[in-house]
């Protein structure tokens, strides 16, 4: 396949990136794989915090996942309580412990350096990379995961005087600023 110098260049520096963050991870308290299981279940939204869903995101299997929520429950980061949406599924919710870990994640370090560029190029590059991302789960035939204000689903302040003034059409549930922001599971770009 004959693609672009730059394009090539540019997934290269991609994988550089994420081989370089994932290098200090290993080298803390939690694996890589604990680390992106804290993450997911940091930005999930109510209805995608199951160890399900984190397997589909992860893009690994349900026993692999299963073992890493086992060791974080073991090191209280995280706590598995069966749903009250639906008593068959595991509602995953960080423990504080979990959110201080959090707060000294690997990959904020990254951030801080992306922080450094102009904020409307960075717009730019994460258009792009989000774009790049559409792709590659088009082709793999897995979920989105996009940002809840992005589904087609959501109907912006359908209810303004509310707590919770935004709505998920697809799920008959209220949503609020900050479920409009999270990750889900059942989100389907417009
Ligand atoms: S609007 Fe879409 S992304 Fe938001 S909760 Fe509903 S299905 Fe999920």
């Amino acid at each position: 396949m004959k693609v672009p110098a730059v394009a090539l260049e540019t997934a290269h520096l991609i994988d550089r990136l994420d081989r370089l963050a994932r290098a200090r991870e290993a080298a803390g308290e939690l694996n890589p794989a604990q680390w992106e299981a804290l993450r997911f279940i940091a930005r999930a939204n109510r209805f995608s915090r199951t160890p399900a869903a984190l397997a589909e995101y992860v893009g690994s299997t349900r026993g692999t996942v299963s073992q890493t929520l086992i060791a974080l429950e073991q090191k209280r980061h995280l706590t598995r309580r069966p749903s009250t949406r639906d008593g068959r599924s595991i509602e995953l919710e960080l423990t504080a412990a979990g959110e201080r870990m959090l707060k000294d994640d690997p990959i904020l370090l990254l951030a801080a350096d992306l922080a450094q560029v102009d904020v409307t190029r960075l717009n730019a590059v994460a258009e792009t990379l989000r774009g790049a991302l559409h792709s590659l789960i088009t082709r793999n035939g897995g979920r989105a995961f996009g940002a809840c204000f992005t589904c087609r689903h959501f109907r912006k302040a359908a209810n303004p005087a509310a707590r919770t003034p935004h709505h998920c059409a697809l799920l008959d549930e209220p949503l609020s600023e900050a479920d409009s922001v999270a990750i889900c599971v059942e989100q389907e770009s417009r």
